[in-house]
C-alpha cells in the first residue's frame, strides 16, 4: 500500500510530491487529466514560495525560466510611485527574491524534478472514503479503480472532490473582483524599447499588474476590477479586448493617435492593439508606464500644441537622453521646458517633494 496517495497533479499536489519524496516518502499522485498542463498564464513567486522551491531542489530551474526585471514598481493610479525595489533589495529583506513565470513552465519544472511512476494521469477521484481505526483511507476512480494509502491528500482545486467527500459541499466566496488576463509576446507590442520591468497600479476600482515571463520574451498582463455583478466563476472564459478598454474608460480613446495618450493606457492600447485593434499609427515608449487616467487629458491638450512629431510620455528617465525638448507636466501644468538635463533635475526635484 502507497504511503501517501495525492489526488490532483497541479502546482500543489506536484510540490507537496517533490517534498514528500525528498523526505524519502512513498508518494503516488493521481491526477484526472490525460496529460499535465496548465492554462497559459503567469504565477508570480513571492519569496515565500521560492523558499519552499527551494527546499525542494527546484530553485534553480524555476529561476531558469523566471522572467528577468531590473526594477519592481508600485504607484498609484495617478503615476505617483509609491515604492520601487530590486532584486538585490527584495533579497535584503526577505533572505531570497521571488521569481515570476509561466504556470506551465512550474508545472514542467516541478514535473521533471520527480521520479519517474509516481504520476498517473486519467485518473478522476469520485470519492474519498475517510477510513477508520482498522481500514486505510480509499480514494475511488471514474474508471472504477481504487487507491488505498496512509494518508490521501487532496490537491484537486478550487472545486475539490475530496474536500467535499470529507466536509461536505462547499462553494467558493465571491470577493466581487474579476481579473482580465493575457499573455504577449514582447516582440508583438510596437515600439523599439520594450521596458519589462515587473509594475503594478493601484487604482480605487482596479488594479494592474505587468510582469515578464521566460526571460523578457513575454509579458504578463492582468487587469482586475471591481464588479459585484458577475457571477460566471471560471479561469478560461474569453472576452473582446473592447470589453478591458470599456472597464478602465477606454472605450473612447480607440481611435486616437496612442501619443495622446498616457503611459498606462498606451498599455492597455497594446493589449488590446495586440488582441484586437491593431492600430495603424501608435508610438509606443514602453509597455509599462503610468496609468495616468486623471491628467490624460490636461497632458493631451500640452501635448496638442507642441510642434514635435513623436511625443512620448513617460516616466522612464533613461528614455529622455535623445530628445531635443523635455517637459514636465504635473497636474496639468507645465513645470519644466528645456533640455532633458534641466527638465530631469526638475522632475526629480518635484519627485523627492511628493
Ligand atoms: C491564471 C492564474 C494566476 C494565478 N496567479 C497567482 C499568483 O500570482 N500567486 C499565487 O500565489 N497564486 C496565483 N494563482 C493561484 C494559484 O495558482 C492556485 O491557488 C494554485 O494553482 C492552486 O494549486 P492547486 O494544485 O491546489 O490546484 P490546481 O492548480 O487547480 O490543480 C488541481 C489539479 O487537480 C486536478 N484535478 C481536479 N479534480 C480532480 C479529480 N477529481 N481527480 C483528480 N485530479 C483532479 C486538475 O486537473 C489539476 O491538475 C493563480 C491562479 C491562476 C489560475
Amino acid at each position: 500500500m502507497t504511503r501517501v496517495a495525492i489526488i490532483g497533479g497541479g502546482i500543489g499536489g506536484l510540490t507537496a510530491a517533490n517534498a514528500l519524496t525528498r523526505a524519502g516518502i512513498e508518494v503516488a499522485v493521481y491526477e484526472a487529466a490525460g496529460e499535465l498542463k496548465e492554462i497559459g498564464a503567469g504565477v508570480a513567486l513571492h519569496p515565500n514560495a521560492m523558499r519552499v522551491l527551494r527546499s525542494i531542489g527546484v530553485e534553480d530551474a524555476v529561476r531558469g525560466i523566471a522572467g528577468r526585471s531590473q526594477w519592481q514598481w508600485t504607484r498609484a493610479w495617478t503615476g505617483r510611485v509609491i515604492a520601487r525595489s530590486t532584486p538585490a533589495q527584495q533579497a535584503a529583506s526577505f533572505g531570497l527574491t521571488g521569481a515570476t513565470v509561466h504556470r506551465a513552465d512550474l508545472l514542467d519544472v516541478l514535473a521533471a524534478a520527480l521520479p519517474e511512476g509516481i504520476v498517473t494521469l486519467g485518473k478522476r477521484c469520485t470519492e474519498v472514503l475517510p477510513g477508520g481505526d482498522a481500514d486505510p483511507p480509499v480514494a475511488r476512480f471514474a474508471d472504477g479503480s481504487e487507491a488505498t494509502a496512509d494518508v490521501i491528500i487532496g490537491a484537486d482545486g478550487i472545486h475539490s472532490v475530496v474536500r467535499t467527500a470529507l466536509f461536505g459541499p462547499d462553494a467558493p466566496r465571491f470577493t466581487g473582483k474579476i481579473c482580465y488576463r493575457s499573455v504577449i509576446p514582447a516582440a508583438a507590442v510596437a515600439g523599439k524599447q520594450v521596458n519589462t520591468d515587473g509594475a503594478q497600479w493601484f487604482g480605487p476600482h482596479g488594479t494592474i499588474v505587468v510582469y515578464p515571463l521566460r526571460g523578457t520574451d513575454l509579458l504578463n498582463v492582468v487587469c482586475h476590477y471591481d464588479d459585484d455583478g458577475y457571477r460566471h466563476e471560471s479561469w478560461v472564459t474569453e472576452c473582446e479586448g473592447a470589453e478591458v478598454l470599456e472597464r478602465y474608460g477606454l472605450a473612447d480613446h480607440a481611435d486616437h493617435p496612442a501619443h495622446l495618450l498616457s503611459g498606462g493606457q498606451k498599455q492597455l492600447l497594446a493589449i488590446a492593439g495586440v488582441l484586437v485593434m491593431r492600430p495603424a499609427r501608435i508610438v509606443f515608449d514602453e509597455p509599462t508606464t503610468l496609468l495616468d487616467l486623471v491628467n490624460t487629458r490636461r497632458v493631451a491638450r500640452v501635448i496638442e500644441e507642441l510642434e514635435q512629431q513623436v511625443v512620448v510620455v513617460t516616466h522612464d528617465l533613461d528614455l529622455l537622453d535623445g530628445f531635443d525638448r523635455v517637459l514636465v507636466v504635473d497636474g496639468g501644468r507645465v513645470v519644466a521646458d528645456g533640455a532633458p538635463d534641466s527638465s530631469v533635475g526638475a522632475y526629480r526635484e518635484l519627485m523627492v517633494h511628493r
